[in-house]
């Protein structure tokens, strides 16, 4: 039977920066999965590497500083796929958030991330107004513009494992995921490749599946524990109208929730939703009344929109985000990443569960460390805050 130092279940963001960072780290690794790379909740994304602005609001700093930092390294390490863009907040008469709290917001943002010169903010002159794509200007007070990054998500999880693939990591798939068996120094994984049955051995088993997690951990013998957590579905669609100048962060008429309005491969995608989810990952879809949200704030802050209807979209995508189980709206919950243990320490089995796509290369080295006693010492390879994550050549 092959014998790894991990194996990881599940070829999204996290997987990906599992697998890297395990094989930069010097350890032997697989990572199985059951469809694609990017699949599931990796493609399905806002598409933002940012530091999570809204996130100040409910006092979640150590979030925002390190998805801050992760950003600077985004862009340091991926210049071909992680691009820094103008972000405006457009200031109505009845906009809930004044611009001094936005300015404050902003100030606290540039701080976090050591007032690196991309965390400049500033108004937009009002002569400058008309070149925002078509914005509407009636009873607009004032033009907020800073800085944060937009990314292809699923070529950034491909160029991850590319990366993690040059330093030795494999990957099995399309393979899925079927049983564990734990025993004192490691863990037997079973998964299902091209209609047979595989066993390979592991020091330790990295869950990494996204909203199928819990189900994943369902699967493991003896039983251990599985974190309390809810599925919320996000929606995005996208309309045919070309936007030049960058992203736009506006509240929705409705509910005051923040929603963006972003150019993306030469149309608008506008996201995201927050509807509770209780069926299958797999099944996972826009419902029509999330498209009908997303095209009211379409319409409400660009007349180009205002005579759309669904049958303009021409496409639409759900993801689902695993947030702590909670009775608050989605909206306020945490958005830090719960990791679980079947033991501490020596752990055999790692359970990622939430996160960020921006954070997704210190949620690895987070999990290096908690599974670190378990692998043992190797020759370090690399590290993965200098390793180049370039475009997979088509
Ligand atoms: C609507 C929405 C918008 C978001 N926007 C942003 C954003 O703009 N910026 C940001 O930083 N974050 C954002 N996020 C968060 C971010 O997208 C997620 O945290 C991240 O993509 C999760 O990645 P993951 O690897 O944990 O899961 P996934 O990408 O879902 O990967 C899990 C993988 O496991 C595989 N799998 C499942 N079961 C098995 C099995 N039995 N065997 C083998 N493989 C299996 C699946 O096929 C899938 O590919 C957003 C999330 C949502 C839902």
């Amino acid at each position: 039977m092959k014998q790894y130092d991990v194996i990881v279940v599940g070829g999204g963001i996290h997987g990906a920066g599992v697998l890297q960072a395990a094989a930069a780290a010097g350890h032997s690794g697989l990572l199985i999965e059951k469809r694609a790379i990017a699949s599931g909740t990796s493609s399905r994304s806002s598409k933002l590497i940012h530091g999570g602005l809204r996130y100040l609001e409910s006092g979640q700093f150590a979030l925002v500083r390190e998805s801050l930092h992760e950003r600077a390294v985004h862009l340091r390490v991926a210049p071909d796929l992680v691009e820094l863009k103008p972000f405006f907040i457009p200031i109505y008469a009845d906009t809930r958030r004044r611009p001094w709290q936005l300015k404050l917001g902003l100030f606290v943002y540039a701080l976090l991330g050591g007032f690196d010169p991309s965390t400049r903010f500033g108004s937009v002159p009002k002569r400058d107004w008309p070149t925002l794509d078509g914005l509407e200007t009636r009873n607009l007070d004032e033009v907020i513009r800073y800085y944060d990054a937009q990314t292809d998500d699923a070529e950034l999880t491909r160029a991850v494992i590319d990366s993690a693939r040059s330093l030795g990591g494999e990957l099995a798939m399309p393979a899925k995921f079927t049983a564990a068996s734990l025993n004192d120094d490691g863990v037997t994984v079973t998964f299902e490749c091209a209609g047979a049955n595989t066993d390979c051995r592991a020091r330790v088993l990295v869950n990494a599946a996204g909203p199928w997690a819990p189900s994943v951990a369902s699967a493991i013998r003896p039983a251990i524990p599985i974190p309390n957590v809810d599925l919320v579905q996000g929606t995005h669609i996208v309309l045919p109208m070309r936007l030049t100048s960058g992203i736009y962060y506006v509240e929705s008429p409705s509910d005051g929730r923040a929603v963006f309005v972003m150019p993306w491969q030469g149309a608008t995608l506008i996201g995201t939703t927050e509807t509770p989810y209780h069926g299958e990952p797999d099944r996972v879809q826009p419902l029509p009344e999330e498209e009908e949200y997303l095209l009211a704030v379409a319409r409400h802050y660009f007349p180009a929109f205002s005579a759309m209807t669904r049958a303009d979209i021409v496409r639409r995508f759900a993801g689902l985000r695993v947030l702590p189980a909670a009775s608050q709206a989605a909206f306020d919950r945490s958005r830090e990443t719960i990791f679980t243990t079947d033991r501490d320490p020596n752990p055999r089995v790692l359970g990622i569960y939430g996160g960020k796509l921006t954070g997704w290369r210190a949620a690895a080295a987070h999990v290096l460390e908690r599974i670190g006693p378990s692998l043992g010492a190797r020759p370090r390879r690399a590290a993965t805050d200098q390793l180049p994550l370039r475009r997979a050549r088509p």
